[in-house]
């Protein structure tokens, strides 16, 4: 791509990031070429209509938007009605349904007690590990806040189904994700606005690339306009692969879904987690439940069961491993991106990092924002 006297600029993947690029550079009277090699808008965020229920579809898995970034959240309402959604998740433990995140209904059931929140809490700590001062992996944060019983229990299991690897290799920022309360708060995400778009995240993101300034290629790999000149390209794909995976491979898990149709309700929730480890998917969503203000046109439902596993070449990367074995490798590319002129590298991929829908709104609306000002808009 040549940085010549071109006015246009290159954006490359149409998920949130591109579109929230593409569209703070148009309001601003800048026009753009939004690219993506998939054959649809939005990407992993993509929702669509299943062909046999018409039940709206997280086709790449479950998504709520989740937000306490007002700026974030009135931006994506200009963009379609957002319906208030509170997301509570159930985990199946040897035959067991608890509630999720770990909270006071959790911590009784499955001990079989009746505690109080401030006895919960010193059950709790009796059985940390507080011998680990500064947790750093997955696990020793695990122990050191829940204890062995819930760990090995409702995260040991899934965490190794759903990253492949030893949770003791993992970095603890990827459970704090997670709260543990001690109270009957089941509200998965202590967000102050959680919703999921009434039309799905793809008529959200066609809209805000709905504007004269912006053109959308679709089926289009970067490499196809590589003949072009444009004053400037914002990347949201893998980093590694911007570079031809000339020094290796970065790390990602990808996701399968098995996808199958019952009569009536299948499991009466969205989200059911499995962490037991002789069961080989992580967890099972029922479409329908994302959606309570739509009445599915027949009695079917749909339902995935998630399956997550190394991202091979072919494959959509889905999650960012962020392993010590591989920071050396992830250093020198972001190096490399860091003294790109006249690139910039955004999202989950082109970052390298796990990313919430919001973060990566905020992140492309700053992004957007520092371009505006080097052309001193
Ligand atoms: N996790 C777990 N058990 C669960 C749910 C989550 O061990 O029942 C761990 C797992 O390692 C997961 C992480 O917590 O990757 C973050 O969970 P979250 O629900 O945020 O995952 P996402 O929906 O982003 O895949």
């Amino acid at each position: 791509m040549r940085p010549v006297a071109a006015t246009r600029v290159a954006i490359v993947g149409a998920g949130f990031t591109g579109a929230v690029i593409a569209r703070t550079l148009a309001d601003a009277g800048i026009a753009s070429v939004v690219m993506d090699e998939r054959r649809h808008v939005a990407g992993n965020c993509h929702t669509e209509r299943d062909a046999r229920t018409g039940i709206m579809l997280h086709l790449y898995g479950p998504h709520i938007f989740h937000t306490d970034l007002p700026h974030v959240w009135s931006y994506i309402q200009r963009f379609g009605e957002m319906m208030p959604f509170v997301l509570r998740v159930k985990s199946m433990v040897r035959g067991q349904v608890y509630s999720l995140p770990i909270n006071l209904h959790t911590i009784n059931q499955f001990f079989g007690r009746a505690m109080a929140p401030a006895e919960a809490m010193a059950f709790l700590a009796a059985q940390a590990r507080d011998d680990i001062e500064e947790p750093r992996s997955f696990e020793d944060y695990a122990l050191r806040h829940l204890g062995a019983p819930l760990y090995e229990a409702f995260f040991r299991g899934y965490t190794r189904k759903q990253w492949g690897i030893d949770p003791g290799a993992l970095p603890a920022a990827i459970l704090r994700r997670l709260p543990i309360r001690f109270n009957y708060d089941d509200n998965y995400f202590a967000h102050r606005w959680q919703a999921i778009p009434r039309d799905g995240y793809g008529a959200i993101v066609a809209r805000m690339l709905d504007h004269p300034k912006i053109e959308v290629r679709l089926g289009c790999r970067f490499e196809d306009a590589a003949s072009e000149a444009f004053a400037h390209l914002f990347y949201s794909g893998s980093v590694d692969r911007y570079y031809r995976y000339d020094i290796g491979r970065l790390t990602y898990r990808t996701l399968d879904f098995e996808r199958s149709y019952h009569a009536g309700d299948y499991q009466g929730t969205a989200l059911m987690n499995h962490p037991d480890e002789d069961i080989a998917h992580t967890r099972v969503t029922e479409h329908r439940h994302f959606a309570p203000w739509e009445q599915p046109p027949t009695n079917e439902t749909v339902v995935f069961h998630e399956f997550s596993r190394d991202c091979g070449p072919n494959d959509i990367p889905f999650y960012p491993v962020d392993l010590a074995a591989g920071a050396r490798l992830l250093a020198t590319y972001r190096e490399r991106a860091a003294n790109e002129r006249g690139v910039t590298f955004v999202g989950r991929l082109g970052r390298f990092a796990y990313l919430d829908m919001d973060r990566a709104i905020d992140q492309a609306m700053t992004a957007a924002a520092e371009y505006l000002r080097g052309l001193g808009r």
